[in-house]
C-alpha cells in the first residue's frame, strides 16, 4: 500500500521510531548539476515570496550574508500534523511525521571545512543554532532539538558545500531518551551527573584529554565506539554542569568564542591524524522544557569519525568494535601539533 503523508511508526518490539518520508526518495534523481547550497544557485533552494526561504541569517563584517539557515528541500519532519502518539494496536504506535528539518548552510565558500575558518566565521555559524533553537522553543508541540553534521560522502553528505542539519522532533528519539534516564538515574542514586564526573575523572588522569580551554574539555571517550571518537564536553568551574547548549552558549561571555576556537583547534588535529577525514558531528543537548539549569541532562557534542564500516555485530548488539585504543588516540592527537 503506498504511503501519502511523511508518518512515524514504533513498533514495541525494538522501541524504535522510524520515519517514513516517501519525498526524499527522490534525492539522486533530481538532484542539480550545480551546488544548491553557493550563492548563485539560490533558486534550486526553497522558495518563499519570489526568493529562497530565509530562516534566519547571519551577515559578515562587509553586510554581505555568511552564514544561512533555510528548510531543508527533502524533509524528513513536515511543520503541519498532530503531536499526538496513536496506538495502533498494543505493539504499534504511530504520529504525524511533524517537526522541522533545516538546513544550516556555512559560508558562501563551497570548500571550507571547519578548521580553515576563522573563529568569528565558527561563531556565527553556532549563532545560528542558537536563534533556530530558540525560535523553534516558541512552538509547544516540539520536544528535541537535535543538530548534526555529515562531513563527507562515507558520513552520509549528499551535498560537499558545508553545512549542518537540524531535525526538531515532537518525540523523544529512542537513544536520547536512553541518555536522559542514564542522567536522571546517576542523579538520582549517586547526586552527581555522570558527565561531570566523567571530567572530573579525565582531567586528573589526562589520559584521554587532547585538550582543554577556560570552557571546554576535549576528551577522547574510555568507551570510544570507533577510532577517535571526540567528545567536547562544557566544565567551566562553577557552570560545571549545563542541561543546555544554548543557554550556556548565550549566557556566559566568552563561551561561543571558546567553543569555536576549540571546534577548529579539534578539526585540524583529526584531519592530521586522519587526512581527509569524513565524520559525523552530534549536538546533544536537553529536551526542551528540560533545559533549564536544574535538569540532570549535560549538554555535549560527540564527533564520529567514519573510518571503519559498522557491520553485522554492531547493528545487531549495539557492541562496537573498536581497533583504536582512546589513550592511544588521545596521544596521537595531542602530539599532532
Ligand atoms: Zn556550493
Ligand atoms: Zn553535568
Amino acid at each position: 500500500m503506498a504511503i501519502q503523508l511523511p508518518e512515524m511508526r514504533k513498533d514495541k518490539i525494538r522501541d524504535r521510531w522510524t520515519i517514513f518520508a516517501p519525498n526524499r526518495g527522490n534525492r539522486t534523481s533530481s538532484a542539480p548539476k550545480v551546488c544548491p547550497l553557493c550563492l548563485e544557485n539560490e533558486n534550486y533552494l526553497p522558495q518563499n515570496c519570489g526568493g529562497p526561504h530565509i530562516l534566519y541569517q547571519e551577515r559578515d563584517n562587509s553586510g554581505l550574508c555568511s552564514v544561512r539557515v533555510v528548510p531543508n528541500k527533502f524533509l524528513l519532519l513536515m511543520i503541519e500534523g498532530k503531536t499526538d502518539v496513536q496506538n495502533i494496536s498494543d505493539v504499534f504506535d504511530r504520529t504525524d511525521a511533524f517537526g522541522a528539518h533545516e538546513l544550516v548552510i556555512d559560508s558562501r565558500k563551497h570548500i571550507y571545512p571547519i578548521e580553515a575558518m576563522s573563529p568569528s566565521e565558527v561563531m556565527a555559524v553556532w549563532r545560528c543554532f542558537i536563534a533556530r533553537y530558540f525560535d523553534l522553543k516558541k512552538d509547544p508541540r516540539m520536544k528535541f532539538f537535535f543538530m548534526f553534521r555529515n562531513y563527507g560522502k562515507p558520513a552520509g553528505a549528499s551535498l560537499e558545500h558545508p553545512h549542518s542539519q537540524i531535525v526538531v522532533y515532537p518525540v523523544i528519539p529512542t537513544d536520547v531518551h536512553k541518555i536522559i534516564s542514564n542522567f536522571q538515574h546517576s542523579a538520582d542514586k549517586y547526586n552527581r551527573c555522570p558527565a561531570c564526573s566523567m571530567v572530573d575523572y579525565e582531567l586528573r588522569k589526562k589520559e584521554r584529554i587532547v585538550s582543554q580551554n577556560d570552557f571546554f574539555a576535549v576528551i577522547e571517550p574510555y568507551s570510544s565506539m570507533v577510532p577517535y571518537e571526540t567528545w567536547i564536553m562544557p566544565t567551566k568551574l562553577g557552570v560545571f554542569h549545563s542541561p543546555s547548549f544554548a543557554h550556556f552558549l548565550n549566557d556566559i561571555p566568552g563561551a561561543l568564542e571558546a567553543l569555536a576556537k576549540i571546534l577548529i583547534d579539534t578539526f585540524d588535529r583529526l584531519n592530521r591524524v586522519v587526512p581527509g577525514l569524513s565524520y559525523n558531528m552530534l549536538l546533544y543537548t536537553a529536551p526542551y522544557g528540560a533545559d533549564n539549569e536544574q535538569g540532570s541532562f549535560h549538554w555535549f557534542i560527540m564527533i564520529q569519525p567514519v573510518i571503519t564500516t559498522p557491520a553485522g555485530n554492531e547493528k545487531g548488539t549495539g557492541i562496537y568494535a573498536n581497533p583504536l585504543l582512546p589513550e592511544t588516540a588521545a596521544e596521537n592527537l595531542r602530539s599532532s601539533k
